[in-house]
C-alpha cells in the first residue's frame, strides 16, 4: 500500500486527542442511570440468533509497566487470583443464565492484565467453565493476550487445550535502553519463544502489539524492533500510541518526559512503521493502528465488506454482541453498552449478593444507532454509499448529515476524502486521519468542538 504516504503538514494540521471509536456514542458518555436491571433486562431481550463474543478481563499482572494505560491489578499473592477466578465464574453464570444456552459463542477474548499470568490449571479451569456455560461455533475464534516474560509452554498448550486459537504477545520495544525506561526488560529470546509455542500448539494467529512514542525511542532504534517484529512474521500487528497522561495515570510519572520523543518524532516514528510494515514486510494498514497480511482474515473481512468495530479493535464477528465479565468490562449489546465496576471489593460485594456487577452504561437513540452504523462504515471501509444508509434507516443522507458534510468540506479541500452526491470516499491519506473523518458525524463531538483543521496539534 505505498499510496499511503505520510504527509507530515497534514498529520501535523489534523493530528488532535479524540476519540478511537471503538464504540459510539463513547465511553465518556456513559451514565450511572443506566444499571444492572437495565443491562439485565436488555441481555434477556437479545436476539436468540445473534452470536457471542465473550470478553473476560483478568487484570493481574506480576509487575507494573510505567507506560501501562490498562485497567490492571498488580500482585504476586496467587489467592487474590484464586478469589477472583471464584467471582468471574460466578459472575458467568449469573449472566449466562439469562441468556439464551443455544445462542453461539462466535469470540472469545481474554484481555488484561495478563491472561497468561494464570497457571496453567487456572487457564484450562476457566476456559473449561465457559465452553461448559455457552454453546461455542465451530469455527469460533478464541484468543488470548500473552506477555512473554511469564509464558511458558505449559500455558500455551492449556490454552490450546481449551480452544484458544490466537494468540496477542505485547513486545512494545525490543531495545533494553527502552525496555528499561518503561520497566519492562524482556529479551527477545522470550518473544521467540512465544510465537514458536504458538505455532506448536497450532494456533491459527499470532498478533504482535508494538508501542510507538515510548521514552528513547529512535527512528533507528524503533526500527530494529519493527525489523525483529517482521523476522518472526506475525499475522497481525497492532502499533499503538503512547499516551503520556500522568495526571489520570499516575504511575506515568516516573517516566522521564524528557527522554519522550516530540510529536514531530512521533510522527516520524509512525512513518518508519508504516514505510516498513507496508513495503517489503507486505503488511496491510487496515486502519486504526492495526496491519495484517493480505491473507490474514482481517484483510478478507475488509475486503467482503465484513470488518467490524469493538472495544477490541477490528474484528471478522461484525454481527456479534459483546458479552464482558470482570472488572472495569463493557459489554456492546445491539442496543446499550454496559460496563462493570472497576475496583475489586465492589465486584466482589456485587457478584456475592447475586448481582450483576454493572455500574454505568447507556441505550443507544435511534439517531445514535444511525451515527454508529455510518461511523463503523467509515472506520471499517474508507467508504460510505449513501442509498443503502437511506434505505435501512428510512432518512436523507444529505439533509440529515447537512452538518456533517459541512464539517467534512476542508478535508475534501485537503485531498483526505471525496464527497459526491452518491457516497464518502476517505482517500489514502484521509485513512491515516480516519478518526478526524468519522467526528464529522459524532453528534457529540461536533456540538462540543470546532472543526478540525482549526484544532490544535499533539
Ligand atoms: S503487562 Fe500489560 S497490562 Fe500488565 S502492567 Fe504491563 S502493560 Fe500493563
Amino acid at each position: 500500500m505505498t499510496d499511503l504516504h505520510l504527509d507530515h503538514d497534514l498529520i501535523r494540521r489534523y493530528n488532535q486527542p479524540g476519540p478511537r471509536y471503538t464504540s459510539y456514542p463513547t465511553a465518556p458518555h456513559f451514565t450511572e442511570a443506566y444499571g444492572p436491571d437495565d443491562f439485565a433486562e436488555d441481555l434477556t431481550a437479545g436476539s436468540t440468533n445473534t452470536p457471542l463474543s465473550l470478553y473476560l478481563h483478568l487484570p493481574f499482572c506480576r509487575s507494573l509497566c510505567y507506560y501501562c494505560g490498562c485497567h490492571v491489578v498488580i500482585t504476586r499473592d496467587p489467592d487474590r487470583i484464586e478469589r477472583y477466578l471464584e467471582a468471574l465464574k460466578r459472575e458467568i453464570d449469573q449472566t449466562a443464565a439469562r441468556l439464551d444456552p443455544n445462542r453461539p459463542v462466535a469470540q472469545v477474548h481474554w484481555g488484561g492484565g495478563t491472561p497468561t499470568y494464570l497457571s496453567p490449571e487456572q487457564i484450562r479451569d476457566l476456559g473449561t467453565h465457559l465452553r461448559e456455560r455457552f454453546t461455542f461455533a465451530a469455527e469460533a475464534e478464541i484468543s488470548l493476550e500473552a506477555d512473554p516474560r511469564t509464558l511458558t509452554e505449559e500455558r500455551v498448550a492449556a490454552a490450546a487445550e481449551v480452544g484458544f486459537n490466537r494468540m496477542s504477545i505485547g513486545v512494545q520495544d525490543v531495545n533494553r535502553k527502552v525496555q528499561d525506561a518503561i520497566n519492562r526488560v524482556q529479551p527477545t529470546e522470550q518473544i521467540e519463544d512465544a510465537v514458536r509455542w504458538a505455532r506448536d500448539h497450532a494456533f491459527e494467529s499470532v498478533n504482535f502489539d508494538l508501542v510507538y512514542g515510548l521514552p528513547h525511542q529512535t527512528p533507528e532504534r524503533f526500527t530494529n524492533t519493527l525489523d525483529a517484529a517482521c523476522r518472526l512474521a506475525p499475522d497481525r500487528i497492532a502499533l499503538y500510541s503512547y499516551a503520556h497522561v500522568p495526571e489520570i495515570k499516575k504511575h506515568q510519572r516516573v517516566i522521564d518526559e524528557e527522554a519522550l520523543p516530540s510529536p514531530d518524532e512521533k510522527v516520524r516514528l509512525f512513518g518508519r512503521a508504516l514505510e516498513r510494515l507496508t513495503g517489503p514486510a507486505g503488511y496491510r494498514f487496515i486502519g486504526m493502528d492495526h496491519f495484517a497480511r493480505p491473507d490474514d482474515e482481517l484483510a478478507r473481512a475488509q475486503d467482503q465488506g465484513d470488518l467490524h468495530r469493538n472495544f477490541q479493535g477490528y474484528s471478522t464477528r461484525a454481527n456479534a454482541e459483546v458479552v464482558a465479565f470482570g472488572v472495569s468490562g463493557i459489554s456492546q449489546l445491539d442496543g446499550a453498552y454496559a460496563q462493570n465496576v472497576k475496583a475489586l471489593p465492589a465486584y466482589y460485594d456485587r457478584v456475592d449478593e447475586n448481582r450483576l456487577p454493572t455500574y454505568r452504561g447507556y441505550r443507544l437513540t435511534a439517531d445514535d444507532r444511525l451515527r454508529r452504523h455510518v461511523i463503523m462504515q467509515l472506520m471499517c471501509h474508507f467508504h460510505l454509499d449513501k442509498a443503502p444508509v437511506e434505505e435501512r434507516f428510512g432518512i436523507d443522507f444529505d439533509t440529515t448529515f447537512e452538518t456533517a458534510l459541512e464539517w467534512l468540506r476542508p478535508m475534501e479541500a485537503d485531498g483526505l476524502v471525496t464527497l459526491t452526491a452518491e457516497a464518502v470516499h476517505v482517500c489514502p491519506p484521509g485513512r491515516l486521519l480516519i478518526r478526524n473523518v468519522a467526528m464529522a458525524f459524532d453528534a457529540y463531538w461536533t456540538a462540543e468542538n470546532e472543526q478540525p483543521v482549526h484544532a490544535q496539534t499533539v
